[in-house]
């Protein structure tokens, strides 16, 4: 079979869907690849590269009239126009927000694979890219705070004096956060993390950070590994937590979401109380934002000189290493997809995560699909 990656064709998107070392192991795989010429031009991959790892260059009727076409982002209408009957569809297609692209994709006849419905099980871990974006969006949320914030990240003893190290506060210490707690570590901040799950501490402490413990704003232990709204009571607590740690934090990096919606962690008020050149990064700011005063997509300067990021791009800004992860995790589909190693494809949707992913499959709508055990 052949296996098409395309030029992605959502505006600034720098991402590619396989890097000429994933290419290789594809082809291994049994599969023929055909990537569009430029694919993976801003990710630093040339087509030559692609080339020598085994791939055909080709256009965008080539790639797009594969037997199975992976890409990042869902493809726009004209593009699913151009996929044949039969054709197998591997992408981030969003179905938890718009479950009406499992009927669209099924009318064109295409079995539709959501990337980002993987389920999050521990056996499906090497084949999460919602994993991998948190983990980079987590490091380069660090690396814009620490180009927006005028000091240095680490304490200096100097001829000329001391400076003091940066506090950088991290709200949530799911996968974004500790990658967060991990780079704002290794640049010699003081690393304080607060997340709603107990559990987490012993994982914060691990990345360099210390753990804000404030039992009457956190939960039980989880028995999923998932948040769940907070109760008036720990609200009330947990903003009292954000609102003292705002006060002495030179950077805040919040991450927090529950089920997919990122909750407010911090107001404006809190924004107020906060040092001139202090910065903000909220990788909620998908969702709408956890700081009341983000702009998604956008950075902001307050009336107090707070610095307040709401990009909402921060994977497509590290494109070489997000597009290599990502690929990877693609080829770890693919191997689970093709057993014999044969370039054939072939999906079981008795296996929970082949089902869990499924939109659609031979006519048939399959999303939603039936709840996942956690193993
Ligand atoms: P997430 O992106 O859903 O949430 C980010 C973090 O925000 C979580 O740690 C959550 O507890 C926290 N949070 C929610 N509300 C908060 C609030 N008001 N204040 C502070 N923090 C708040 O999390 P995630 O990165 O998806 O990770 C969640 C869990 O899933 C973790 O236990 C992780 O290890 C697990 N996980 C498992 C897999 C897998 O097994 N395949 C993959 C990814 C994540």
């Amino acid at each position: 079979m052949r296996i098409g990656i395309p030029r992605e064709s959502r505006p600034g998107e720098r991402l590619v869907a396989a890097s000429p070392a994933t290419v290789a192991q594809l082809t291994k795989l049994g599969y023929d690849v055909v990537v569009e010429a430029g694919a993976g031009a801003q990710a630093s991959f040339p087509d030559d590269q692609y080339a020598q790892a085994g791939a055909t260059v080709g256009d965008a009727a080539a790639v797009w009239s594969s037997d199975v076409v992976t890409c990042v982002n869902t493809p726009p209408d004209d593009r699913v126009e151009q996929l044949r009957e039969g054709a197998v569809l591997v992408a981030m297609l969003g179905p938890q927000a718009n479950p009406q692209v499992a009927e669209k994709l099924n009318a064109r006849g295409v079995t539709a694979l959501a990337l980002d419905a993987v389920p999050r099980i521990s056996r499906a871990q090497a084949l999460d890219v919602l994993s991998t974006l948190s983990n980079v969006a987590g490091y380069r949320a660090v690396i814009e705070a620490a180009e927006e914030y005028g000091g240095m990240f680490t304490g200096q003893v100097t001829a000329a004096g001391k400076t003091a190290p940066a506090t950088v506060f991290v709200i949530g210490a799911g996968v974004g956060g500790l990658a967060a707690i991990g780079a704002a570590n290794s640049l010699g901040a003081q690393v304080r993390a607060f997340d709603v799950r107990p559990e987490v501490a012993e994982q914060i402490e691990s990345m360099g950070g210390t753990f804000v413990a404030a039992p009457e704003a956190q939960q039980e232990v989880s028995a999923d590994g998932y948040a769940k709204p907070l109760t008036p009571e720990q609200q009330a607590a947990a903003m009292e937590v954000y609102a003292a740690e705002a006060k002495r934090a030179d950077v805040i990096i919040t991450t927090a979401l529950v089920r997919g919606k990122a909750p407010t962690t911090i107001t404006a008020d809190m924004v107020a109380t906060m040092r001139p050149g202090s910065v903000i990064v909220d990788l909620g700011a998908p969702g709408g934002g956890n700081c009341e005063l983000t702009v998604p997509g956008k950075k902001i300067v307050t009336d107090n000189g707070v610095v307040i990021i709401g990009y909402t791009d921060l994977t497509s800004r590290m494109p070489r290493h997000t597009s290599q992860l990502f690929g990877t995790n693609i080829v770890h589909l693919m191997a689970l997809l093709t057993p014999e190693k044969n370039g054939e494809l072939t999906l079981d949707l008795d296996d929970q995560v082949q089902r869990g992913m499924t939109l659609s499959h031979q006519g048939e709508v399959l999303w939603p699909p039936p709840p996942v055990s956690v193993s």
